[in-house]
């Protein structure tokens, strides 16, 4: 079977576009269909890598080392199917690889046009997915921005053609909008109609149309936005505003029978539903009891996007270990220029220190990770929080004052943190860093080895610095733990306190692979012992 499904947004962004995608790519998995799922992100960047997490949010870092959207971490969450480079499609790739077919002279003299030839792009890397992944059932491609936007205009209209040249049988239009409440209360169903409009212009009929509302839309409103955009009614669906979880999504669309009128469209026959897995996840998510509180200290702590995975993979960890974590953002600006740390982390049971890149914020960070060591705080450091952990150590109890990465001071004189030698001739930025995932050895007697329960793991990587090997006797000698290494032992994975309930710092990003119904090991042992620490 190869069926496509194009999930475009109208109205305006930030509808929950990639959730409602990713839901219903669950919902087809829950009907024992092999689901892929693809971003089109209208952006002239060639990856995601090289924007500020401000313009931006998180970049996710998929197996084989692609820096995408922080969609593809919810299709990875929602949805099992393997995603990789090719399951990210920007315009600066197909504006890259069409001008570089025109140098080569691929394109026999021709004049080279947006129509044909970047839509030909575009579409030949959306139905090159299931001839790769040849056990794929449906695609679902969700088209970055919103209906209107110039930069949207050729992914539609290479939907269009697909549509068109498939059949609506094979490739179908889910158009996600919004359903406004005015001040007396009532819902407007207006932009909603023109959004269809828009795309009725664009020459594609949405199929399926899923209006986040702030309630439930009633029959009256459903038939009404039928009747003005040619969608059976019976196809309007609602994505209310949820207090609980995302993951409560894919039940709500399942009520209103979304799975079954997909299958219809599409010409599939009924098949035997399961969402047992999303219904046990919210019987968890309701039985969990007591409350720890999380800083998370970093940079870009005012957007949540930056990062979602993260956020993301403590909540799975809270699911796993019963009990509900509430993250408090902590600015580490705020810590560096503060004499009393303690003030501000007076009720915080444990330290999380991301990713990040560069010098503002870093000795606040220090700071926090000085204050959960000496005060028996679990503290779960992740890549730049692993060269915190390093930083903190040498300058507090080898005391080296000026120990620090080469990140922030190329000069020091204690470098304990410095660049990957093969980064050291690098001058490009994009995709240029230590990316994707590769193996970890974990030793005896260790956080990781517990939490992992098995010495060799595979997990993703993103930095370009590293554990400085020439520091390796004096933090051993000193007490800490070298926790896990690559298989040939050159660079160090995992370090831990000794002497502490639980701190443990690694380089790689376990959050990438956490899902729902099974937190990254890291995080679920990180909240467990906060949770046992804090005796809730
Ligand atoms: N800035 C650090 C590096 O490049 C850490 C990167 C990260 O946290 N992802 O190595």
């Amino acid at each position: 079977m190869n069926k496509f499904i194009f999930v475009s947004g109208g109205v305006c962004s930030s509808l929950g576009k990639g959730v409602a995608a990713s839901s219903i790519g669950a919902l087809l998995e829950s009907r024992g269909l092999n689901v892929r799922m693809v971003k089109c992100d209208p952006y002239i960047n060639v990856d995601a890598g090289t924007m500020s997490p401000y313009q931006h949010g998180e970049v996710y870092v998929t197996d084989d080392g692609a820096e995408t959207d922080l969609d593809l971490g919810n299709y990875a969450r929602f949805t099992k199917g393997r995603l990789r480079q090719a399951n990210s499609i920007t315009t600066g790739q197909v504006y890259e690889s069409v001008i570089r077919k025109e140098r080569e002279g691929k394109y026999l003299g021709k004049c080279v046009q947006v129509i044909p030839h970047i839509t030909d792009e575009i579409k030949s890397r959306v139905l090159a997915v299931p001839k790769e992944d040849t056990d794929t059932d449906v695609v679902i491609v969700e088209i970055g921005g919103t209906v209107g936007d110039i930069e949207s205009i050729p992914y539609l209209e290479a939907a269009r053609q697909v549509i068109h040249e498939q059949g609506r049988i094979n490739a179908i239009s889910v158009h996600l909008t919004l359903i406004p409440e005015v001040a007396s209360g009532e819902l407007k169903t207006k932009p909603t109609q023109h959004s269809v409009k828009s795309m009725q212009e664009m020459g594609i009929q949405p199929d399926i149309l899923i209006c986040r509302s702030p309630v439930m839309l009633d029959e009256l409103n459903r038939k009404k936005i039928a009747q003005f955009t040619n969608v059976d009614i019976d196809a309007v669906f609602t994505s209310p505003n949820i207090s609980t979880t995302i993951y409560q999504i894919p039940i709500i669309f399942h009520e209103q029978k979304l799975d079954q009128i997909i299958l219809r469209k599409m010409g599939v026959e009924s098949r035997h539903s399961d969402i047992r897995p999303w219904n046990t996840l919210m019987e968890r998510f309701s039985a969990r009891k007591g409350k720890v509180r999380i800083g998370v200290v970093g940079k870009y702590m005012e957007i949540h996007d930056t990062y979602t995975s993260l956020y993301e993979a403590l909540f799975h960890a809270s699911l796993e270990c019963g009990i509900e974590v509430e993250t408090v953002k902590i600015d580490s600006s705020n810590l560096e220029k503060t004499g009393n740390v303690d003030s501000i982390l007076s009720d915080i049971d444990g330290i999380l220190v991301p990713g990040g890149f560069g010098e503002r914020g870093i000795n606040g960070m220090v700071k926090a990770a000085q204050w959960a060591r000496t005060n028996n705080k679990p503290y779960l450091g992740i890549c730049l929080g692993m060269h915190i952990m390093l930083i903190e150590w040498a300058r507090n109890v080898l005391g080296w004052n000026d120990a620090d990465s080469t990140e922030f001071a190329p000069d020091t004189k204690y470098p304990v943190v410095s660049l990957l030698e093969e980064q050291v001739n690098v001058k490009n930025y994009g995709g240029t860093m230590r990316l994707g995932s590769s193996e970890t050895v974990n030793e005896e007697g260790t956080h990781i080895l517990a939490a992992y329960g098995m010495k060799k793991i595979a997990e993703r990587h993103r930095h370009r610095y590293e554990f400085s090997n020439q520091y390796r006797e004096d933090m051993i000698k000193s007490g800490l733990k070298l926790a896990a290494f690559t298989p040939d032992g050159a660079l160090v994975e995992c370090v831990e306190w000794p002497d502490h309930p639980w701190g443990a710092a690694v380089q790689f990003h376990p959050e990438f692979k956490s899902r729902p119904t099974a937190a990254a090991p890291l995080f679920r042992d990180f909240i467990a012992a906060v949770k046992s620490a804090k005796k809730v």
